[in-house]
């Protein structure tokens, strides 16, 4: 099997059972050969905890966000 396996690592799921994984910026492997990464689940999860967290970071989610989705 040439295909890396990309998993999660926050909560070590891989890409066959989330939706999307961010791939790590990091070379880094793990020692199976599956590659570092984040999961849309973790994202979401991190992106609520930031949310209620800090408000500077609501200013600067809310606008890139809009900004992605002007239409
Ligand atoms: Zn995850």
């Amino acid at each position: 099997m040439s295909d890396k396996k990309f998993i999660c690592d926050f909560c070590f799921k891989d890409q066959d059972v989330v939706a999307l994984i961010i791939a790590s910026p990091s070379v880094d492997s793990h020692r199976d050969g599956s590659q570092s990464g984040i999961c849309n689940e973790c994202v979401a999860l991190s992106m609520n905890i930031l949310l209620d967290r800090y408000e500077e970071a609501r200013k600067i989610v809310t606008f890139s966000a809009t900004a992605d989705t002007a239409k």
